[in-house]
């Protein structure tokens, strides 16, 4: 049990540098990004536009759910492992301790007013830095990152994007410098939610001490993060259940060859995460109870929904509409012409070219040029062509047909039913 206790620190850290290295990367992948100024929604790498409203909404729910089953099943796991303000907060803490401790042990002849004053001017210049790489990673979640480094190489603080790099910035500086963990106390809404998801089966950290083992050394407190005592109880709304008081107690509780006092468990009735007595296994990862198997089919819901739109998805999207403002019109070879718009999306990364052709009206001619019509990644074409056919062929007055549409390279090809009407009397 000590040895599991043990793990924590190290194993939350490894995840705080993986978050981190995902941060950096999620939005050149273009894996999760709101292009505000283009419009666009970036998924998995898919190039979702606003007006695919289905994926969205189902990229959308499926994230939200997420996190509410991941609040339900193991409580506050995000804000203590993966969440980047808490990930920053302790990063500036450390940095700062360590710069003060370098300075006192290269310096010791210096007063230590002297010394602190060094500490304090290096790590605000480190934390700069940092402020500003941070604040332009932040600004790619909403902006095309080379369209951003351009600005930011030209010190553009007159647009809207060199403006809000410009406040990110200083925002960032000031909540790593100042404002840190208190974050999570007092703007943060997340923890007030997990007090409405979590219940008597989520995962939280416990101080269980039947027998009076208790030490009172308080190292889990002088530990702890957010500066509080697990040992009052498992629900103040500060613990984030980063298990570091966990580990501490642990340590001292080992060298006493005592049992740790603190543990993982499932709720605050429920055994231990440590617990190795027979289970199911279904019961290990969490899935105690109706609401739990409620809450995943509704998270499974979402991803197949998710899973079905992605697959059904074309990269470049063709409509077709007759334009009835006028019914047709006799041209001055006699033929009777009607007229269609086009409408064509290229959402995918590569040039897209798009031939139309007609079927099932016979001796009918299509008149359009270009044909076929090509779109670049991320733009939009739009346009009319007329449909002809010879006059006083004695065919009904409204013929049914059918347009066909095939878009290169991709090889996606479609068949738009339509109707081509003519003059009565062509009957
Ligand atoms: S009480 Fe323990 S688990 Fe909660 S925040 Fe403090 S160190 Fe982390
Ligand atoms: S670290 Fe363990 S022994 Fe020390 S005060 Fe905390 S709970 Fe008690």
């Amino acid at each position: 049990m000590v040895s599991v206790s043990l793990s924590w620190h190290k194993l939350r850290k490894r995840i705080h540098l993986l978050c981190f290295l995902a941060f950096l990367a999620l939005p050149f992948l273009n894996v999760v990004r709101f292009d505000i100024p283009k419009e666009r929604f970036y998924f998995a790498g898919y190039q979702l536009w606003i007006s695919e409203f289905a994926i969205v909404f189902f990229a959308l729910m499926f994230l939200m759910f997420l996190v509410v089953a991941s609040s339900v099943f193991y409580g506050r796991v995000f804000c203590g492992y993966m969440c980047p303000q808490m990930i920053f907060s302790e990063a500036s803490v450390a940095l700062e301790t360590w710069l003060r401790k370098r300075i006192a042990k290269s310096v010791p002849q210096w007063s230590p007013p002297a010394r602190q004053r060094v500490a304090r001017g290096l790590f605000y210049a480190v934390l700069s830095a940092a402020s500003v790489l941070l604040a332009f990673i932040f600004i790619c979640y909403f902006v095309e990152p080379h369209d951003l480094w351009h600005r930011l190489a030209s010190l553009d603080i007159h647009t809207a994007a060199g403006i809000s790099g410009a406040a990110v910035t200083l925002v960032a500086f000031l909540d790593f410098a100042l404002v840190r963990q208190r974050f999570c106390t007092t703007v943060c809404p997340y923890g007030y939610l997990q007090g409405l998801l979590g219940d008597l089966n989520t995962l939280l950290v416990h101080y269980r001490d039947e027998t009076h083992e208790c030490i009172d050394c308080k190292k889990c407190v002088r530990v702890c993060p957010m500066g509080i005592d697990i040992r009052q109880s498992p629900f103040q709304i500060e613990c984030i259940h980063c298990a570091e008081c966990i580990d501490a107690c642990g340590e001292i509780m080992a060298r006493l060859k005592k049992p740790n006092l603190i543990h993982y468990a499932w709720g605050e009735k429920g055994e231990l995460l440590s617990d190795t007595s027979p289970r199911p296994w279904y019961r290990r990862v969490g899935l105690r109870d109706g609401k739990r198997v409620v809450v995943l089919m509704v998270l499974l819901f979402y991803a197949s929904g998710l899973f079905v739109a992605l697959g059904m998805r074309r990269a470049v999207l063709v409509q077709i509409a007759p334009v009835r403002a006028t019914l047709y019109r006799i041209g001055g070879d006699g033929r009777v012409y009607n007229q269609f718009r086009y409408r064509i999306a290229n959402r995918g990364g590569q040039p897209g070219a798009v031939t139309f052709a007609i079927q099932q009206l016979p001796g009918a001619a299509l008149v359009m040029t270009p044909n076929p019509v090509r779109v670049r990644p991320g733009e939009s074409a739009a346009g009319d062509f007329e449909i002809s056919r010879p006059p006083g062929r004695g065919e009904e007055l409204v013929s049914h047909f059918t347009i066909l549409t095939n878009t290169a390279p991709a090889g996606e090809s479609d068949q738009v039913p339509m109707t081509f009407l003519a003059p009565a009397e062509d009957k």
